[in-house]
């Protein structure tokens, strides 16, 4: 069994990822680039998209600067993406690896903070777009190349304003409250049918562009690095979680 504070303090063992292949979006900036950094150094070979190429290349120049496992680049704009776009990725990387082992949704927009009655329907329908919709549409075009692992973990990343609702968060918030929902009804469809497995995380205030965007005011040095709640990211997308499913969990401890 798990408890947060094991996932918080997981230690993985050297090579913990070794051989594994994990898409992560969002990968050029924030807490995907370090899951990327992070899985790489464990072992896993990476695929890093993303909207920025010129972030991305940064990225694999820095994984390949280690002499880690090199990664693949999948530039993707979340917002203009379509069907096709994602069955040209699921067929890359069924020729490329013949599985894929993990699959973080990470990428995510903050949208604006503002009353509800005073949203925009254009910024409403981007915000679900990337954080939701396009989300959706990825995994079930590669559920096929996740049902070839042995054990494959597909991770949503959720957000402590998708658990309990906060004024001014507008969108972000309900399309955060809507992958939870996705993650519980999806998990309990395949619970048992196979390898593959579907969870969320929820990282916690973690310093980075988007939460200083989010609190201005804030001191980011308060704040946790996306480094620091790296373990949390490696327990659930490599082999010592096979047992969870459905599962909405913290990569930090929630201050009291
Ligand atoms: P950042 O803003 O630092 O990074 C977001 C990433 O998403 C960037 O790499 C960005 O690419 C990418 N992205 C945005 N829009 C698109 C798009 N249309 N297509 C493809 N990629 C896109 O945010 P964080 O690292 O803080 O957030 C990561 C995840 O964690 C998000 O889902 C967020 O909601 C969640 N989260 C973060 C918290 C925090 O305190 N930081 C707290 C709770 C949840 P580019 O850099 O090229 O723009």
């Amino acid at each position: 069994m798990y408890s947060v504070k094991d996932i918080v303090n997981y230690l993985p063992t050297k090579n913990h990822l070794k051989e594994r292949v994990i898409l992560i979006t969002g990968a050029g900036d924030g807490i995907g680039k370090s899951v990327a950094l992070a899985c790489a150094k464990a072992g896993a070979t990476v695929i890093l998209a993303g909207r920025t190429p010129a972030k991305l290349d940064a990225v694999y120049t820095l994984i390949m600067a280690e002499g880690l496992p090199e990664p693949r680049i999948f530039a993707i704009d979340l917002e203009g993406a379509t069907h096709d776009d994602y069955v040209n990725l699921a067929a890359t990387i069924d020729q490329q690896f013949g599985r894929l082992d993990g699959l973080l949704h990470n990428a995510g927009i903050l949208g604006q903070r503002t009353p509800l009655s005073n949203y925009s329907a254009e910024l409403w329908n981007k915000v679900m777009q990337v954080n939701l919709t396009a989300q959706f549409q990825m995994t079930q075009c590669l559920m096929a190349v996740l049902e070839k692992s042995a054990d494959a973990s597909v991770l949503f990343t959720t957000s402590g304003v998708g658990r309990v609702g906060r004024a001014f968060w507008g969108a972000y918030a309900v399309s955060k409250f809507a992958i939870e929902g996705m993650v519980q009804t999806w998990a309990s469809e395949i619970e048992d049918l196979g390898s593959v497995r579907i969870n969320a995380i929820n990282p916690g205030a973690t310093r980075t562009n988007m939460r200083a965007q989010a609190f201005p005011a804030e001191n980011p040095y308060d704040l946790a690095t996306a480094e620091d709640i790296m373990p949390a990211y490696l327990y659930l997308l490599g082999p010592d979680s096979k047992h969870i499913n459905g599962q909405s969990l913290d990569a930090q401890i929630r201050k009291p």
